[in-house]
């Protein structure tokens, strides 16, 4: 079985069928990427950028972060790299940024919200960022999006500072992608609202299934609520997608749920485009696309956003259609 994954190294990633999607590799650092190529990633999905915060004693500096970024999208060769902005703030803490002690961290002061607030920060981030664009196909993507003010916000700031740089003839690309993150209820709702102008969706399913069963993606006790194929998440999942197509963009997803191998056959038959996950899963993936039929898969997906009631029967469905 490894080795029959090993030769699907430089493949594509095409269902039984034909269709073709984007297995990518979530990444923490630059380091990672050597481990993502090794696997055959055909893309840097998600780089949790927030982790350049993490392992410093203080902010990063934009040359540091311009570095780092650098690094990624040169040791991807070509091949598109998503930066998230910081994500901060949740569980994830930074001792030299003391954030306010809050009742419900995950509710609260967190991701794009800092960024908004700390536009020093934030702004120092997308100048790195900018200027690493220039050194191969880097992508922006905004966390916690949950209105289309907060994205149109963001994005605005992201064209200040890129014409800052033009002004003072720094080269940076011109055709950075901007999307967002898909991780809160009220944004997957809005969906075609969003896709007028965010250039592409990444599904977070780590948090969109966290917020839609209002369970604390890690309190034990609840954790029967994480549910990826209940059918209300896979109708989130599905309007998100159908709302970025029918303005001509592309989602991915980059949580957990991506290289779920019973998740995989749904999400296929509902469209999505990128596949983002740990780097270990890719070749697995790959390899099970292979034996899916894309027209097929359609068809369990359709059943299980329409007539499923239950996790239990999706993964009953599942069973039954790539047996
Ligand atoms: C997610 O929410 O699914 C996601 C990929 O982001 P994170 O796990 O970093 O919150
Ligand atoms: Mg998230």
């Amino acid at each position: 079985q490894k080795a029959e994954w090993q030769q699907l190294k430089d493949a594509r990633s095409v269902s039984k069928d034909g269709k073709q999607v984007i297995l990518g590799a979530n990444i923490g650092t630059p380091k990672d990427v050597t481990g993502a190529v090794d696997n055959g990633a055909e893309a840097v999905g998600l780089f949790r950028s927030e982790f350049l915060y993490m392992d410093a004693s203080e902010l990063p500096t934009e040359e540091e972060q311009f570095k780092a970024y650098k690094e990624a999208v040169e040791g991807m060769d070509g091949k598109q790299v998503v930066v998230r902005t910081m994500d901060i703030g949740g569980d994830k803490d930074l001792p030299y940024l003391p954030l306010p002690e809050e009742e419900n961290p995950f509710l609260g002061y967190r991701a794009i919200r800092i960024s908004l607030d700390r536009q020093d920060i934030f702004r120092t981030q997308l100048r790195a960022l900018l200027r690493a664009s220039h050194y191969g196909r880097l992508a922006i993507m905004f966390p916690m999006i949950a209105t289309v003010k907060e994205f149109k916000d963001a994005k605005a700031i992201f064209e200040e500072e890129k014409a800052k740089l033009v002004k003072e003839g720094i080269p940076v690309s011109d055709d950075i992608e901007v999307g967002m993150m898909m991780e809160i209820p009220a944004a997957a709702m809005i969906a075609d609202k969003l896709a007028k102008y965010a250039d592409f969706f990444s599904i977070g399913t780590n948090d969109l299934i966290q917020y839609s069963m209002a369970a604390d993606r890690g309190n034990e006790r609840v954790s029967y609520l994480y549910q990826p194929y209940n059918p209300s998440i896979l109708r989130l999942i599905k309007n998100i997608i159908d709302a970025s197509h029918k303005e001509g963009k592309w989602t991915g997803m980059c949580g957990e749920m991506a290289g779920d191998q019973v998740a995989v056959p749904l999400l296929l038959g509902l469209g999505l485009d990128e596949f983002s996950m740990s780097a270990t899963s890719i070749l697995k993936t790959r390899s099970l696309l292979k034996k899916l039929d894309s027209v097929k898969m359609q068809e369990l997906a359709q059943k299980a956003v329409e007539d499923c009631e239950t996790t239990e029967e999706v993964e009953a469905l599942v069973a039954e259609y790539t047996k």
